[in-house]
């Protein structure tokens, strides 16, 4: 049988390009969306539609899933995972960056939903994916913008779980600790970058998460029969205290 098509954003790196790569060899046909289309295409995937597309510009959006069902059928999961960590403390942070990052992190999360959740509704059928952080569950030095905007996507992930129960939809909320990969290098502060890289080094002995152990959460999370539903992983590196 045909496995269904399944949308995933922030695919042209890190968890979600691992994530796509993993669907993609599990046999699904996916619709990968990132802003960097040269390296969203250079995954080479089979049966894989990609689009450059904003996550903040919510009609790009709806089109681009309209497209890959109009090729590949219902989307049956959505992977919210695109999302921006611009670290810093707030009485020196220009606020452009925790405005960029609620408009991605949140809001852009929240077009995703939009374009997928009528289309589930119906058919009464389908997952939605939302990738939080453990600093959705707590806080941290210096993540004081980036912490909201991943409580906001706790609670809203929640509260849409318990809005979607009644039509069969699953909401998955996951919460991952310190992965490897290209997050850190949008901070612009210098000096926390190197507390962070240092953190990592010295604290949990350079040993923290790759993309793929969160692509396999991911991926077990969907492959539960439908009647089941993880409502939240979180995952972090054995050596992670906080
Ligand atoms: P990466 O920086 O490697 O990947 C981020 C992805 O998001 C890229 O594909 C990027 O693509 C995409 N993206 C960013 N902004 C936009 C936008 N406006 N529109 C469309 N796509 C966008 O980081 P990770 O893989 O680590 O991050 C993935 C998710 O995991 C994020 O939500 C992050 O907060 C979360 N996370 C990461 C942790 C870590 O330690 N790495 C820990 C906990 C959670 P492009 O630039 O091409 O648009």
């Amino acid at each position: 049988m045909n496995k269904p098509l399944i949308i995933i954003t922030g695919a042209s790196s890190g968890i979600g390009a691992a994530t796509a790569q993993r669907f993609s060899a599990a046999g699904h046909p996916l619709l990968l969306i990132a802003r960097r289309l040269d390296r969203l295409e250079a995954l080479a995937l089979p049966d894989c539609l990609c689009r450059a597309v904003d996550i903040r510009d919510r009609a790009a959006l709806v089109a681009a899933v309209a497209e890959a069902e109009a090729v590949y059928g219902p989307a049956d999961a959505l992977v919210n995972n695109a999302g921006v960590m611009l670290l810093g403390q707030m009485h020196e942070q220009d606020p452009e960056q925790w405005e960029r990052m609620f408009d991605i992190n949140v809001k852009g999360l929240l077009n995703g939903v939009h374009a997928l959740i009528g289309g589930m509704v119906e058919r009464r059928h389908g997952t939605l994916i939302n990738v939080s952080s453990v600093a959705g569950r707590k806080t941290f030095p210096n993540h004081v913008a980036y912490v909201g905007s991943k409580f906001a996507v706790h609670g809203l992930s929640e509260n849409l779980r318990e809005e979607l129960a009644p039509h069969n939809v699953r909401v998955v909320t996951i919460a991952p600790g310190a992965v490897e990969t290209e997050l850190l290098g949008h901070t612009t502060d210098e000096g926390i970058k190197r507390d962070y890289e240092a953190w990592k080094a010295n604290d949990m002995g350079g040993v923290v998460l790759s993309a793929e152990d969160v692509a396999g959460a991911i991926v077990w999370a969907y492959q539960q029969p439908q009647q089941v539903c993880i409502r939240e992983i979180v995952l972090a590196a054995t050596a992670q205290q906080p």
